[in-house]
């Protein structure tokens, strides 16, 4: 993942690259992200005289866990890219953050990928969009159907359940 900018010398010049990796050690596990398959990337370096400019998309599924059910689900991404490069540190009144010093004539696409693909991430991670969650009382995956909590019973009808709930003790309790 690192692209060699050397031959790049003449202001206007570009290089394209496109390629897949299989990013093994890419995400590290406070990450909450796990990759699925290879990360694909393309794009382009152009020299742009003062720097060079970074540019390209990047397409990743990566597996995560839902917000609501914790269970495990993937996720595709994609997203696009865009960092300035520097070849030496630029004057201190013109500090920016927003531009990367590069030492030598390397630029290692490895931490702009995976910066991008976190922050394509879905800030509410969901396995589906009406995910029912867990039962709060049994911890039970609703979404693989109710559980025997009767949390469901719907407003109206809760007095109904406890006159139920009442008879059924008192049965238990009579034989
Ligand atoms: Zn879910
Ligand atoms: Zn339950």
């Amino acid at each position: 993942m690192k692209i060699n900018i050397g031959e790049l010398n003449q202001p206007g010049s570009q290089l394209e690259f496109s390629g897949e990796d299989p990013g093994g050690d890419f995400f590290s596990p406070e990450d909450g992200v796990r990759l699925q398959g290879s990360i694909a990337f393309e794009g382009r370096v152009l020299n742009e005289g003062q720097g060079f400019l970074l540019e390209g998309r990047v397409k990743a599924t990566v597996v995560v866990n839902c917000d609501r059910c914790l269970e495990k689900f993937s996720l595709k991404l994609e997203a696009p890219f865009r960092e300035e490069y520097r070849k030496s540190p630029a004057a201190p009144a013109a500090e920016e953050d927003e531009v990367k010093v590069l030492e030598g004539d390397i630029i290692d696409l490895k931490p702009v990928l995976r910066e991008t693909l976190l922050l394509a991430l879905p800030m509410k991670r969901l396995c589906r969009e009406d995910c029912k969650g867990l039962c709060p009382r049994c911890g039970h995956n609703l979404n693989r159907g109710p559980c025997r909590c009767a949390p469901d019973v719907d407003a109206r009808l809760a007095p109904l359940q406890k006159l139920w709930s009442e008879r059924e003790g008192g049965e238990d309790g009579s034989t």
